[in-house]
C-alpha cells in the first residue's frame, strides 16, 4: 500500500532498508465498572479497595459481561471504519503471575468482536497515509506487582484487575517512526473523540507493543522484535529508530533476527531482550466456559453508529470546506474535540481564517508553552472572539492584538474595555504617523541612502516607526508613506 519514499528508508552500509512496524495497542475502555465485575474502575484508589470477588477469582465466582463496555469496543470499532462481528467469543489465556488470581486472562482469540479496519493519518510533510487495522478485541487488565515498598517481600494491588481493555492491532503498514508516532496519534484523537478511551499514556491508558523487523526493499517482510509496554508516543519513536539500526547492524554483520521480545529501557534509549522465541509462552487458549458467545444484532449496532459524534477526519473535511481554511491548519484544530470546539465558537459569523490565525499562533502558542490543557485556559473563546473583532474592525493592530492577549491571559477582562482604557488602539489620526515616518527618516540618513539598493531595509524602517508610535500605528499605513517619502 504504502511505497516506500525514498526518504524513509535508512541507509546500512549494504545499502538501504525498509523499516516495517505493526502496533498492538490496549486501550483502557472508558468505563465506570470492570469487564465482567460491578467494582470500581477509578484511578489512584487505596491498593486492593476496588477489587469485587470475581476480580480477586475467589471460588465460585462467574463473570457477567458489562454491556456498556461492549456497547464502547463497536463504537470503537465503528470509528475505525472496521468489520462489526455480530458474535464473537472470550477465550481464555492461561498463564500464571502473581498478579492475575484467575490464572488466565479472560480475552478473545479467534473471534474478536471488531474485524479489519482503517486509520487515515497525515504526515508531518504533508503526506497521507492510510493503516490497516487487523482487529480488535476485548480483555481483561491484569493486577499491579509492586516490588519496591518492601525489603524482602514484592506487594499485589488488584485494583486493575479486571479492568476492560481494547487491543487494537494494526497491520504490518507503518514505515518509519514518524509514521508510527503519527498513526498512534491518530488513533488516540479517534478514541478521545468517541470517548471510548481516555487516551492518557501516563496513567497507562493507553500503551503500545511495538513489532519492529527490516528488510531491503521489495523483500518479503523479516523476523520482527515485540517490544512490550511502550507508555508514551515518543518512546514508540525512540525504540524504533534504536531497533531497526540494532536488526540492520546484526544482519549486515552476517547474523541473523532471532524472534523475541524485548522492553524499551526509556533512561537508555535502547531496547532489551526480555524472553526469546523458545521461551515463548504457550497460553493454550480455548473458550470460556463460563461466558456465552457475544451476540448483538444489527438494530444494536446501528443505534451506537447513529449515536457517534462527528469523528476527526469529517471534522478536519468541514473545515476545510465551509471555513476555506488549509488542510494543515484545519487538521491543528481538530486534534482535540475541545480545540475544535473553541475555535467553532471564536470563528462563529467573523473572518475563519483569522480566527484560526490567531488561535493557532497565540492561542495555542501560549497553552504550549504553560503546558496547559485547553480546559485550564484563562482566557475565554468569547474573549479571544472580541481580539478578533477588534483586529478585524481595525480598532488594533495585529501586534497590540499579542499585547491585548497577553493582558487578557494574566489579568482577565473584556478585550474592548482595555483597549478603551489603556489608550491601544490603533492610531488613526494620519497627521501623528506622518510625523513619526518623517523623525525617523530624519535621525538616519545613512539607512536612507541606502534603502534604494537594499528594498529589505524597508521592514527595519517600518519596525522603528512602530516602536516610536507604541505599537499603535496602523502597520500598512505606515509602510505606504514609507515607500512615498523614501520613493520606492
Ligand atoms: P502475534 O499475535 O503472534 O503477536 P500477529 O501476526 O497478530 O502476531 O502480529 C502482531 C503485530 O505484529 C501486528 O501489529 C502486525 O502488524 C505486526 N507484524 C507482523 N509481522 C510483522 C513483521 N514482519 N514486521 C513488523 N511487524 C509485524
Ligand atoms: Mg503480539
Amino acid at each position: 500500500m504504502n511505497a516506500p519514499a525514498k526518504s524513509k528508508l535508512i541507509k546500512g552500509e549494504s545499502g538501504e532498508w525498509e523499516v516495517v512496524i505493526g502496533l498492538e495497542v490496549h486501550a483502557q475502555v472508558t468505563s465506570n465498572a470492570k469487564l465482567f465485575s460491578g467494582a470500581s474502575t477509578a484511578f489512584g484508589g487505596e491498593p486492593n479497595s476496588h477489587v469485587s470477588l470475581v476480580d480477586a477469582a475467589m471460588p465460585g465466582m462467574l463473570p457477567v459481561i458489562n454491556r456498556y463496555c461492549v456497547e464502547q469496543a463497536v463504537k470503537t470499532g465503528l470509528g475505525l471504519k472496521a468489520a462489526i462481528n455480530n458474535k464473537s467469543v472470550f477465550d481464555r489465556k492461561n498463564y500464571f503471575y502473581p498478579d492475575l488470581p484467575q490464572g488466565y486472562q479472560i480475552s478473545q482469540y479467534k473471534s474478536p468482536v471488531v474485524g479489519e479496519g482503517k486509520v487515515t493519518v497525515d504526515l508531518a510533510d504533508g503526506e497521507t497515509i492510510e493503516v490497516g487495522i487487523e482487529r480488535l478485541h476485548l480483555e481483561q487488565d491484569a493486577g499491579k506487582s509492586i516490588h519496591d515498598l518492601h525489603p524482602t517481600n514484592s506487594l499485589v494491588d488488584l485494583n486493575r484487575s479486571g479492568v476492560a481493555l481494547m487491543e487494537i492491532v494494526s497491520k504490518p503498514d507503518l514505515r518509519s517512526a514518524d509514521e508510527a508516532r503519527a498513526f498512534l496519534t491518530k488513533l488516540r484523537t479517534i478514541l478521545r473523540y468517541l470517548g471510548t478511551c481516555d487516551g492518557d499514556m501516563e496513567k497507562g491508558s493507553l500503551r503500545a507493543d511495538v513489532n519492529v523487523s527490516v528488510r531491503k526493499p521489495g523483500a518479503a517482510l523479516g523476523t520482527r522484535c515485540e517490544i512490550k509496554n511502550v507508555n508514551s508516543i515518543r518512546f514508540v519513536g525512540q525504540a524504533i529508530e534504536f531497533e531497526s539500526r540494532r536488526q540492520i547492524d546484526i544482519i549486515e554483520d552476517g547474523g541473523k533476527i532471532d524472534q523475541e521480545t524485548r522492553l524499551f529501557d526509556s533512561n537508555k534509549g535502547e531496547t532489551r531482550s526480555m524472553r526469546n522465541k523458545e521461551e515463548a509462552h504457550d497460553y493454550r487458549y480455548f473458550s470460556d466456559p463460563d461466558l456465552l458467545p457475544l451476540e448483538f444484532d444489527e438494530a444494536f449496532v446501528a443505534r451506537l453508529k447513529a449515536d457517534l459524534p462527528e469523528l476527526p477526519d469529517e471534522k478536519k473535511a468541514r473545515f476545510v470546506k465551509s471555513y476555506g481554511l488549509s488542510p494543515y491548519d484545519a487538521g491543528v484544530l481538530i486534534g482535540e474535540r475541545g480545540t475544535a470546539d473553541f475555535f467553532e465558537e471564536v470563528a462563529k459569523g467573523r473572518d475563519a481564517k483569522a480566527a484560526a490565525n490567531f488561535v493557532i499562533n497565540e492561542f495555542f502558542g501560549r497553552l504550549n508553552k504553560e503546558g496547559k490543557d485547553i480546559s485550564a485556559s484563562p482566557v475565554s473563546a468569547k474573549q479571544l472572539a472580541s481580539i478578533v473583532d477588534l483586529i478585524g474592525d481595525g480598532t488594533i493592530s495585529g501586534k497590540i492584538a499579542k499585547d491585548l492577549f497577553e493582558i487578557v491571559w494574566n489579568e482577565g477582562g473584556d478585550p474592548r474595555a482595555i483597549v478603551e482604557k489603556r489608550g491601544m488602539k490603533q492610531m488613526t489620526d494620519t497627521g501623528a504617523i506622518e510625523k513619526a515616518v518623517d523623525g525617523v527618516i530624519a535621525k538616519n540618513p545613512d539607512k536612507v541612502a541606502e534603502v534604494k539598493a537594499k528594498p529589505n531595509l524597508l521592514g527595519w524602517f517600518v519596525g522603528q516607526v512602530l516602536k516610536e508610535t507604541g505599537g499603535k500605528a496602523n502597520p500598512a499605513a505606515v509602510n505606504e508613506l514609507l515607500k512615498k517619502k523614501l520613493g520606492i
